[in-house]
């Protein structure tokens, strides 16, 4: 059967659900249903009952169905693509709704194809001690707005591999890709191993403290984070917690800046900077300052920003007011303190959507908000440093801690550079890329626990040790 558009639409949304607009329009995308807690507990309640003979299958059928769910998606890549358009906004084409949709069926490869097995850990004649990865039970998954199905995917994948069922409460701002997703994965997976409950106000809270839910994955805020903590704790629930950041870039003196602006420019800019690990504040030598922002303001002004089914578009709107709000908010500060606006910080106040225009801040200060707090949009602060020295310590000077990143000529000091930094991935001359076989998380308020390759397994199971 095929999938397009308007049959996906159907199938996933309701009469009497919330309206969910186009954030590039204002459009009517369609009616998501959103859910009581009654129903998020018998969809828990569903997934329990079905975890017992998902786990029971063999590890070659699970794979085998992570196989086929990777080409269902596949197969409706491109509605999946114009419905993730439409209601996040981001544009179709650049590392976008297209790039996404591929990232998911990826994903679900790459997760088919990590092992995970037992191993013998001591076998001396006296001691036999062998350690099993069993499954956990019912996995709960509290998604983002920014990458919804992606990062969905990164929840389901792994914890379906292990034996896991999952239950999905997505963001109230992008609950229709998710239940869409959903939908696709449904016409492969057996009844009830995925689910998804939309809804706002109480499902978190109760998908975070029901005794059912074994481990709760969640990527958002850090102030979301650690009111999971606090409502898990009863239950003594196993969380994964990817909370964001504020990463910082330091470019060293011996760049060439024309040779990494582009680079540079899509660490901080991809899904017009609404992604955890973007690059949130740049440090550059002062050798180097000017030339880089340049560069920098050179690419940002001949990369079109524009609703996303227009084919031209690399950039979109922001997905909601309230983050169109935190935007404006911190440039205007940062206007207001004296900073030089490079490009942008002009929104039309009449053009329709949550378009803010591709900023750039240069001669700002370390402390201004624009640097100290996570503008999650399209305004990167550019901040000027003399010294290493200087550069670590304001690159380590906040609570967060999830990715940052050292450009460099010389890979050795890049190396010895980002040693020197307090975040979970550092990368060198490039910003923000995850792989599905490279563990991905963050420290200090970025949270913790991690994703991805046999460490993102190893976090969804119940490690058992058979001692004899
Ligand atoms: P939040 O990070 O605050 O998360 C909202 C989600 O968490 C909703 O699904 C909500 O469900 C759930 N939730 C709320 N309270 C609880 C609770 N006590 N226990 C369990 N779940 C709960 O998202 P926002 O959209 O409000 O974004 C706020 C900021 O987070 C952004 O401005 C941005 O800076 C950052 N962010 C970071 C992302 C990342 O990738 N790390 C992604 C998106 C945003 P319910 O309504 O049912 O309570």
């Amino acid at each position: 059967m095929t999938i397009t558009y308007d049959s996906l639409l159907s199938e996933i949304t309701a009469p009497d659900g919330r309206d969910i607009l186009d954030p590039a329009t204002g459009e009517l995308v369609g009616k998501a249903p959103f859910r009581s807690v009654d129903v998020l507990d018998d969809a828990i309640a569903r997934a329990k009952a079905a975890q017992p003979a998902w786990a029971s299958r063999s590890d070659d059928e699970r794979k085998a169905l992570l196989l086929q769910a990777a080409d269902a998606i596949d197969a409706a890549a491109e509605p999946l693509a114009e419905l993730l358009s439409r209601e996040q906004g981001k544009p179709l084409e650049g590392p976008n709704a297209r790039f996404e949709v591929g990232a998911c069926a990826n994903w679900l490869r790459a997760t088919a194809a990590t092992e995970l097995p037992g191993r013998t850990l001591i076998d001396d004649g006296e001691t036999h001690a062998t350690i099993h990865y069993r499954p956990l039970g019912v996995v709960g998954a509290i998604g983002p707005w920014n990458w919804p199905m992606m990062i969905s995917i990164w929840q389901i994948a792994p914890a379906l591999r292990m034996g896991n069922t999952v239950v999905v409460k997505p963001s109230e701002y992008t609950p229709l890709s998710v239940l869409a997703l959903a939908h696709v994965l449904d016409t492969v997976l057996p009844t009830d191993v995925v689910n998804v409950v939309a809804g706002e106000g109480d499902l978190g809270a109760r998908l975070s403290s029901h005794p059912d839910i074994a481990k709760l994955m969640f990527t958002g805020s850090t102030r979301t984070g650690q009111a999971i903590i606090k409502s898990s704790a009863d239950t003594v629930k196993r969380l994964t917690l990817e909370l964001g950041g504020n990463d910082a870039g330091i470019v060293l003196a011996d760049v060439d800046p024309k040779a990494i602006a582009q680079e540079l420019f899509w660490g901080a800019f991809i899904n017009t900077g609404q992604t955890c690990a973007a690059l949130k504040r740049l440090y550059v030598h002062t050798d180097v300052y000017d030339d880089v922002c340049r560069e920098l303001a050179e690419v940002a002004n001949t990369t079109p920003m524009g609703r996303g089914l227009d084919e031209a578009n690399v950039l979109g709107p922001l997905q909601n007011k309230a983050q169109f709000d935190i935007v404006a908010d911190l440039v205007d500060k940062a206007r207001s303190s004296g900073a030089t606006i490079l490009t942008g910080g002009a929104p039309d106040a009449e053009a329709p959507g949550y378009f803010y225009p591709t900023t750039l801040v240069a001669n700002i200060d370390n402390a201004n908000p624009l640097v100290s707090e996570e503008q999650f949009g399209p305004a990167l602060p550019i901040v000027r440093f003399e010294s290493v020295e200087e550069a670590v310590e304001m690159a380590n000077g906040l609570d967060v801690g999830l990715g940052a990143s050292v450009w460099s000529a010389d890979l050795d000091a890049a190396r010895a550079v980002a040693a020197r930094i307090q975040a979970g991935t550092v990368w060198i001359n490039s910003h923000g890329g995850v792989h599905p076989m490279i563990p991905f998380g963050g420290v200090k308020k970025s949270g913790y626990g991690l994703e991805f390759g046999v460490e993102g397994l190893a976090a969804v199971s119940a490690p058992q040790v058979i001692n004899g």
